[in-house]
């Protein structure tokens, strides 16, 4: 059977027994100072006490320690566990998440394209596909012409070919945003009155030396002077650069001839470009019109192109309220006529 007695108390008795025993034992021998025994053993006791009560701090402290050591493992030990299965957890949601995103991400754009309409979708492509291309054009410009520090005739060749292509996309892009707004009938026409010699003179400026260094001919046949007709200039011009550039594509190398010019037919004004080049067979001429269609052969294909500048050039001229139309034998040249009423 265990007593327990409280500390406070055993400390008293402690103190009462000590001086009891010291005062009798001084009482029979009478050999000290009664007060100077009392003291040292009244000192003496209270030091025990404290001993007793400081060692029992020391065991309690010590006990704390062990078991907060105790605690420590195991919350180690389930903190690596909770970790691990956190680590595990986390990956799984992870990949949760990210199938999720993926599939938020179909969805919505299966959702963004459901609400956007078609057109509008391919307007906004276009839109982000071009606006790259300016500050890309706009740096080769600058490296060109040494803005931002001299450059050695390798560097400028480079980034030559780094222009030449960004301006191809650029053309790619405005034709398909052209083709686009012709469907939509959005092409927007800005009608004023033409000087036919003024317009047949930059032609002939502009393509003379291109045409001069590939050894071509090229001839212009306006139909009279001082002739004004009232028209759309650049969408006109537009027409003719999609049909002089294809006539530059198919004429013999060094022998190539292309003819332009205007004429007046039953109360129509006829315009036409003319080349002397590979020719276009008849079966191949009832689909020359559509949006990118090419004719395949192995003399075409080394030549560029997406088959839209005859589309583009066939809804220009209708919408100018004319009509377009091709002539050729298949071997010895095309002709391209655009027919507007006088
Ligand atoms: P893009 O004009 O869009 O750069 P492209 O020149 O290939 O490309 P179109 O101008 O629409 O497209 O011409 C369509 C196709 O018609 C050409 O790929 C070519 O095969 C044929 N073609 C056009 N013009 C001539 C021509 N003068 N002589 C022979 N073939 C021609
Ligand atoms: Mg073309």
């Amino acid at each position: 059977m265990k007593f327990l007695i409280n500390k406070k108390v055993a400390v008293g008795l402690i103190i009462i027994c000590g001086i009891i025993i010291v005062n009798v034992y001084v009482a029979f021998t009478n050999l000290l100072n009664f007060s100077f025994i009392s003291s040292v053993v009244i000192i003496g006791v209270i030091l025990l006490v404290f001993f007793i009560l400081n060692q029992e701090a020391i065991i309690k402290k010590n006990k704390e320690k062990e078991q907060l050591e105790r605690t420590d493992a195991t919350a180690k030990e389930q903190l690596k566990f909770t970790d691990a299965t956190a680590k595990e957890q986390l990956d799984l949601t992870d990949a949760t998440a990210k199938e999720q995103l993926k599939f938020t991400d179909a969805t919505a754009l299966s959702e963004k394209l459901k609400g956007v309409a078609k057109d509008e979708f391919s307007a906004m492509i276009t839109h982000e596909l071009n606006t790259p291309l300016v500050p890309i054009i706009g740096y080769c410009k600058m490296l060109k012409t040494s803005m931002l520090g001299r450059i050695d005739q390798e560097q400028l060749e480079a980034i030559e070919v780094i222009e030449k292509n960004a301006k191809r996309l650029e053309t790619l892009i405005t034709d398909i945003m052209d083709v686009r707004k012709i469907d939509l009938d959005q092409l927007k026409f800005k009608i004023d009155a033409l000087s036919l010699d003024e317009f047949f003179s930059n032609l002939n400026s502009d393509y003379r030396k291109i045409l001069e260094n590939k050894k071509c001919q090229f001839i212009i046949n306006p139909y009279a002077k001082n002739l004004v007709i009232k028209t759309d200039k650049s969408r006109l011009r537009q027409v003719f650069d999609n049909l002089i550039s294809n006539a530059i594509k198919f004429v013999p190398e060094n022998k190539g001839k292309i003819e332009t010019g205007c004429m007046k037919e039953n109360n129509k004004l006829v315009f036409y470009v003319k080349d002397n080049g590979i020719g276009i067979l008849q079966e191949k001429q009832k689909n020359l019109f559509q949006k990118f269609y090419q004719i395949d052969t192995s003399e075409r294909r080394s030549v560029g192109g997406t088959g839209l500048g005859l589309a583009i050039s066939k809804g220009i001229v209708e919408k100018l309220g004319g009509t377009i139309s091709v002539e050729s034998d298949g071997k010895t040249g095309t002709t391209f006529y655009m027919k507007f009423p006088l």
